[in-house]
């Protein structure tokens, strides 16, 4: 697989993410919550590939993605956040899978949101809203992303927590076994997680401990 395609659109949707809006290949099929692995279309970084998330539907007439950047790391996001419309990149294969195979309680720290916008997105069009809820850390409040997409799907079942700001209707804790007890009930349902690799693995172990089933929980 390999596709060549244009930016048509970016804006910024934090501080330090953006939105890429491309145009959509033609005969491109992935799942909601699956990941494309992306290069920029320049000398010596066209094998450079890095993995991120299409936040936009199959149906949709384009390619969305929702992108944060590492200026420290002067890598791939940090020349991503450089591109203008009418730039190309090559997306060159689909990375790994977040599926959906239920109602139940996706757990996202930061830009670990985007496979969970996908599905949501998609269960929403189809009315299959029902049954799901949202836990979503992040650092600051400026740090959320689509905060009032989320709410507007998800309405209370939808709960922010900010670790390094204390502010009005949002917890101020980090997601441990004693923040999972007090917010869910039945640890019997399908749990999703998405977030860095320490964030992933620290709450997988405290939903075990809580007694879901490693079975029942999706992460990536
Ligand atoms: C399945 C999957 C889906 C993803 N989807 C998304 C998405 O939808 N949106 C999104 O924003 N992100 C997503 N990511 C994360 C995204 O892939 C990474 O943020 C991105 O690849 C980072 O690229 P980079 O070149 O900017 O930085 P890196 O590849 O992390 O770093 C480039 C170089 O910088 C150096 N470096 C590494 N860490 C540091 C550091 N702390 N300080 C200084 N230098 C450093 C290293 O030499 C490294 O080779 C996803 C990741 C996965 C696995």
């Amino acid at each position: 697989m390999q596709y060549t395609v244009e930016l048509l659109f970016e804006e910024f949707v934090t501080h330090d993410t953006k939105r890429f809006i491309f145009e959509r290949p033609k005969g491109l099929k992935i799942e909601p919550g699956a990941a494309l692995l992306l290069a920029l279309d320049k000398p010596k970084l066209r094998d450079d590939l890095h993995p991120f998330t299409p936040t936009s539907l199959a149906g949709d007439k384009v390619l969305e993605f929702i992108i944060k950047q590492y200026p420290a790391h002067h890598g791939m996001t940090e020349k991503l956040h450089k591109l203008v419309p009418g730039d190309t990149v090559l997306i060159k294969g689909i990375y790994g899978a977040l599926a959906y195979k239920g109602p139940g309680v996706f757990i996202a720290g930061g830009t670990g949101i985007t496979p969970f916008i996908a599905i949501l997105r998609q269960l929403r069009k189809e009315g299959k809203l029902k049954g799901n809820s949202l836990l979503f850390s992040n650092k600051t409040h400026a740090d959320i992303i689509l905060e009032r997409e989320l709410r507007h799907m998800l309405g209370k079942n939808c709960v922010f927590t900010l670790t390094r700001e204390s502010r009005p209707g949002y917890e101020n804790e980090r997601i441990d076994a004693k923040f999972l007890k007090a917010r869910i009930k039945n640890f019997r349902q399908r749990f999703y997680v998405c977030g860095p690799p320490e964030f992933v693995e620290n709450i997988n172990a405290f939903l075990q401990k809580a007694g879901a089933k490693p079975e029942n929980i999706a992460f990536d």
